[in-house]
């Protein structure tokens, strides 16, 4: 089990102005809820990379970039689900810069890979989160899996209301 990085120290690299680097971290994520499911991360550990510009006046350009696979249900079938996710994430942050130049996830240049990790990922997400791209999902009159059924799957149509009508004629 590779040692997991929670709080990465900016500072501590004592970078100048102009400078890039490259790191590698180990990653936790959570199980998260989606749609009203729950999805865990498998494994919940993640190999990310992590770009790290260092900016005039001290600030910081960052870049974290990473896999993760879930395992939860289709959200159309409702069968085991293995989607991946590929994440790639900025934030800037620049002492003094504004609002919009800091990064809720850097607080004096210890950056929260946690926490940037876990939103990213979210940010990330399909809008839905399937077996397979062509997942067949439930039929929508006797909820079998169509997946499974095959593509003969198929009811007898509603008589037409027409015909109904007839039927219910008494002919002596
Ligand atoms: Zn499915
Ligand atoms: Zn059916």
């Amino acid at each position: 089990m590779p040692a997991r990085t929670d709080s990465f120290d900016l500072g501590r690299l004592r970078m100048t102005s102009g400078e890039g680097r490259r790191s590698e971290l180990d990653v936790a994520l959570d199980p998260l809820q989606f749609g009203g499911q729950r999805y865990t991360v498998e494994p919940y550990v993640v190999t990310a990379a992590l770009d790290i510009s260092c900016m005039t006046h001290r600030g910081y350009a960052l870049r974290l970039r990473f896999d993760a696979s879930l395992r939860g249900p289709c959200m159309r079938c409702l069968e085991p689900a293995q989607p991946s996710v590929a994440v790639d994430a900025r934030e800037v942050d620049q002492p003094g810069g504004g609002e919009e130049l800091s990064s809720p996830y850097v607080d004096d240049e210890v950056l929260d890979v946690h926490a940037w990790a876990r939103d990213a990922l979210v940010l990330a997400l399909p809008v839905q989160l399937l077996c397979a791209e062509d997942c067949l999902g439930l039929c929508a009159v006797c909820g079998t899996d169509l997946n499974a059924a095959g593509p003969d799957h198929a009811h007898e149509r509603e008589p037409d209301p027409r015909w109904a009508k007839l039927s219910e004629l008494k002919l002596d």
